[in-house]
């Protein structure tokens, strides 16, 4: 379970800005995407691949839209915990580097799963449209692990991928 689930994100922002009663709130969240890689780069901009409760599970960050009250601020890890972790995951790029080709079969084309800081504007009851905070490359963009569909070979990181603690990591949701 992240710092917040999801009965506890519902109770806390559910009703909006606890100060100014503006509903629209912005969310900062880690989020995962997935990239079709070529010869170490991405085809595309990649797809997300989160639902709801890693939307919530990755969240480090809500403040109001109107009046800028941070409601819910944390700086450990969003994936792991560790205190202090969320500027060791804003502040350095992707330790797991995609090679231009597998390492076992030559194949150049890898698929990568990827956590990115993101923000979005959050109304209750709407679906939120995140917006990434970092390009490939970029410090937080992070490489969590990828795999060869031709040969089956997979590299996951062995440490968090966002602040580098060493593991076993927790579950997500
Ligand atoms: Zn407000
Ligand atoms: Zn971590
Ligand atoms: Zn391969």
């Amino acid at each position: 379970m992240g710092q917040l689930d999801e009965s506890r994100f519902e109770t806390a922002i559910g009703g909006g800005c606890p100060a100014c009663g503006e509903r629209a709130l912005e969310i900062r969240t880690f989020l995962d995407r997935t990239l079709v890689m070529m010869a170490g780069e991405p085809n595309d901009a990649g797809k997300w691949a989160h639902d709801g409760e890693k939307f919530v599970d990755g969240t480090y960050r809500i403040a109001c839209t109107a009046c800028a009250h941070v409601v819910f601020a944390s700086d450990a890890c969003p994936r792991c915990h560790a205190e202090g972790g969320l500027s060791r995951a804003l502040g350095v790029a992707s330790r797991v580097v995609v090679p231009k080709r597998c390492a076992s079969c030559k194949e150049l084309e890898l698929l990568a799963i990827a956590l990115i800081p993101a923000t979005t504007r959050y109304v209750a009851g709407e679906t939120p449209k995140p917006k990434p905070l970092a390009d490939f490359g970029d410090a937080g963009y992070h490489v969590v692990a990828y795999a060869c569909e031709s040969c089956d070979a997979a590299v996951v990181a062995q440490t968090c991928p966002l602040c580098d603690a060493p593991g076993p990591l927790r579950p997500r949701p």
